[in-house]
């Protein structure tokens, strides 16, 4: 399958991605862990986007796209691809359909993972995440603790939380969210195949994406 998952940071989209790959062997692309890839790599990429990162910003589009020019071409993506967290703003949806076309690829569905922002603000406070850069597990301290407090329980790395994963960096992550991530649900309504899903859990919205696919 080739989807677009759409929704605001702790919507849940990773989570979707990685409970659709199980289904049919299509590959998450989330350029969030793409970034962090590079930046404990310490790559040229990396460096560039680090301070944006950990500000909650983001980054500039010119790199995102040469980024996704080149993983959307891998051999991997064949299979199909579950795009989580890429596009962001209206000028990376417009280079996105620029690119599509160039490499001949397209989309079955544009999904939109719609979660109170109530909800999504308490998500993200609580959530942390094995530092582990193989493993990055996520836990939640309310409702998915690690069994040993800081731990994690696969691999045993630290369990902490991201640096733009603090208050100050999540209230300006929604903020960016709402200025420029939330304008492409009218772009993607446009341009039809597009799919509102209200729901809080990741299985509904997983039911949700397979009605509409009709699997
Ligand atoms: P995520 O894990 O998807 O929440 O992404 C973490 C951070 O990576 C974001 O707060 C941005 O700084 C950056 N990032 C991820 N995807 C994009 C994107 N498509 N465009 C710009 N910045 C991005």
């Amino acid at each position: 399958m080739k989807i677009m998952l759409l929704g605001a940071p702790g919507a849940g989209k990773g989570t979707v991605a990685k409970l659709l790959t199980a289904l049919d062997g299509s590959v998450q692309i989330s350029t969030g862990d793409i970034l962090r890839a590079e930046v404990r790599a310490g790559s040229d990429l990396g460096k560039k986007a680090q301070a944006f990162m950990d500000a909650g910003d983001l980054v500039p589009d010119e790199v995102i796209m040469g980024m996704m020019e080149k993983r959307l071409q891998e051999p991997d993506c064949q299979k199909g691809y579950l795009l989580d967290g890429f596009p962001r703003t209206i000028p990376q949806a417009e280079a996105l359909k620029v690119l599509m076309a160039k490499i001949g690829i397209d989309l079955d569905l544009v999904v939109n993972i719609d979660v109170p922002r109530d909800v999504i603000l308490d998500r993200l406070c609580t959530r942390r995440t094995c530092e582990n850069g193989d493993c990055q597990a996520i836990y939640n301290v309310k409702s998915n603790p690690p069994k040993e407090e800081g731990k994690c329980d696969k691999c045993g790395a630290a369990v902490i939380q991201r640096a733009d994963e603090t208050e100050e960096a999540i209230t300006h992550r929604l903020e960016t969210f709402t200025e420029k991530t939330a304008p492409l649900i009218g772009f993607y309504e446009k341009e039809g195949k597009f799919k509102n899903i209200p729901a809080i859990s990741s299985d509904e919205v997983v039911n949700g994406i397979k009605d509409s696919l009709g699997i």
